[in-house]
Parts: C-alpha cells; structure tokens; sequence
C-alpha cells in the first residue's frame, strides 16, 4: 500500500501484525452478522410492534457494529479512510433514527424520503465494511507474517514507483540493506525461537526510529531494505548511522532470557538515480552492506559510481 494515500487497512509503515489483522477481520464478520440480526429485530420493534423505545439507540452501545467500532479489535484500522468515514457513517445513522423518533411522536406520517435516507446510510455502512475488509485482506499478503514490516510482495513497483517520483519532483532518494551482525550466532546461542523474538524487536525499532513515510521491507532472513523518500545520500547516512548506534545501545528484552541480547547490524546505501534499474540500485546498496561487513561490521557505508 502506498504510505502516501493511507487508504487501506494500515499505514504501510506502521507495524501491525497479521494475527492481529486477522482479528480485524474476524470482529468486522462477527459485528456484521450480528448487525443483520440486530436490524432485523429492530424493524420488527419499529414496524410490527410500534415500540417507541426502539428509538433510543445509541450508535456505539446498542448497534453491533458501533460496538465493533469502539472495540479494541478495532485499532489495527484505525487509520483508515474507509474506518473514520463508518464512524460518520453510524452517527448519521443515529441521527435519522432519532429523526423517526421525532416524526413519530408529532403523529405525522414519516416522509418517504427519510427512509430512503435511512436505507442509503445503511448500504453506505454495508459498502464501507465489505471496503474494509478488502483492504484488510490485501494488507495482509504485504505483511510479514514473522515481523509484521512488508514483504517482498509489490517491493520493486513500489521502489520503482519512488525512483519515478524521484525523477519527475527531482527529489532525492535512497535505499539501504540492513544485515542482522553474527545473527547465526544469536541463534546458536539462544535458539530460533528467541531469533524470532529479535527480528520481530529490530522491525520494531526500524519502524519507531523511520518517518511514517519510510518503508521497512524484510528482504531476506535477518536482511531488509529500507525504502527513504526525499533523503539524499548524506541525510540517508545520517540517519542510518543514528539507527546503527541505537540497534547497538539497545538491550533487547527477550522472555525467558536473563538480562538483554545486544544486536548490531550493518547498512550499505544508495542513492536512487532516476535513470538507473532500480535492481541495480539495489545492488549498489548491496555492495555498501558488504564493505560494511569487510571492514568490521556494525557500521553504515554507501557505494557510488565513480566518476
Ligand atoms: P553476518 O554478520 O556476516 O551477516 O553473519 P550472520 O550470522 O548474520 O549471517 P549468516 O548469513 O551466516 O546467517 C544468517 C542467519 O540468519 C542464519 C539463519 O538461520 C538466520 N535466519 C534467517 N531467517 C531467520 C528467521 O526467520 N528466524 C531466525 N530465528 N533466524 C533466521
Ligand atoms: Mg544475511
Ligand atoms: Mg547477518
């Protein structure tokens, strides 16, 4: 997803695990389901019964889906375009309930066009959820399932969309490979599951210290490719070299490991050019991570063309 519409399921840089997607998910498909029954007897109250109280709703306490809105299970869509309009959504539905209260207590019939209202908010909230749960389901091929950063899913037409912004602003933009030092060791020591443990703890880091707008992709392994929109070369290295002593001066907390892990790593970068393949950016950016690796690790190094 592109971090600059923000209109899916998530930031694209903002780390959000898939199992908690998928809890999303399945919350949105349970309040939905309730919310067909809740209507249906709802209309039963209105239209069968004439039951006044049946007005007194509240949009967030007695609709499922308001209550889903307002749920923890919820958070992971929080910034999304489609979830800030359901909220509006649900509160004119409210409104125009409210409306039926009113018309009803005055004896007048209800004008026509305010059930037509009613049921264009309510296929609004319809289309707005099933939205949702698209994007969700999309988000959730671009994710990680270890780290929750990006997968390689969509990395290249992405960058390759960044080396055309690049060109057409002249904006600068750079792109670094990030490689986990002595990682095999950490797993030798602590096992794979406290591996795990750290890799998902760096993708965190990685996305704490980036601007929203940075973009984490897990490349390989313990490799990632960090994508730094309007950066050129000398801010990239800058701004790597702070997360470098950061990853180093950070203790990670492990369960079930007496003390913290120390974890360093190693960066090569470059800087896009807007006529060059974006593969050999990479590339560039690779053989920065490999002097960098040479000449001791634990250190940022970019790679240029000469001349
Ligand atoms: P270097 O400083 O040269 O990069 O050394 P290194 O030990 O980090 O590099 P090497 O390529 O020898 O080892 C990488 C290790 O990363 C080996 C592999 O088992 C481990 N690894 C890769 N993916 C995962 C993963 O998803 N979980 C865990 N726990 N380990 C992983
Ligand atoms: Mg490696
Ligand atoms: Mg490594």
């Amino acid at each position: 997803m592109d971090a600059d519409t923000q209109s899916g399921a998530q930031d694209s840089s903002v780390v959000v695990l898939p199992e908690t997607l998928l809890d999303g998910i399945s919350g949105i498909e349970r309040a939905i389901s309730q919310q067909t029954e809740w209507f249906k007897k709802w209309c039963d109250r209105v239209v069968v019964n004439h039951d006044p109280s049946a007005f007194e709703v509240n949009a967030i306490t007695d609709i499922p889906l308001g209550k889903w809105y307002a749920s923890r299970e919820a958070e992971a869509f929080h910034s999304s375009q489609e979830f800030q309009a359901l909220g509006k959504r649900l509160e004119e539905m409210l409104a125009q309930v409210q409306g039926f209260l009113h018309a009803d207590q005055d004896g007048v019939p209800h004008p026509v066009d305010d059930y037509t209202e009613f049921m264009n908010t309510l296929l609004d909230l319809n289309n707005l959820v099933q939205r949702l749960q698209n994007d969700a389901w999309r988000g959730l091929t671009r994710v990680d399932p270890l780290t929750g950063v990006r997968n390689r899913h969509d990395m290249m037409a992405e960058l390759d969309a960044e080396r055309e912004r690049a060109r057409r602003t002249q904006d600068a933009c750079s792109i670094a490979m990030a490689d986990l030092d002595h990682f095999k060791n950490i797993n030798d020591t602590h096992g794979h599951v406290v591996g795990d443990a750290v890799l998902r703890n760096i993708s965190k880091l990685f996305d704490e210290q980036l601007r929203p707008y940075d973009t984490v992709y897990r490349y390989g392994g313990e490799e990632f490719l960090l994508c730094l929109p309007n950066t050129e070369l000398g801010t990239a290295q800058s701004v790597l070299e702070r997360l470098r002593v950061t990853i180093q001066d950070t203790s990670m907390q492990i369960d079930g490991v007496d003390g913290g892990i120390a974890v360093t790593a190693s960066f090569g970068v470059a800087e896009v050019d807007a006529v060059e393949h974006i593969v050999k950016t990479i590339e560039r950016a690779d053989m920065g991570l490999y002097n960098a690796k040479s000449n001791g690790r634990n250190a940022v190094m970019a790679w240029v063309p000469r001349g």
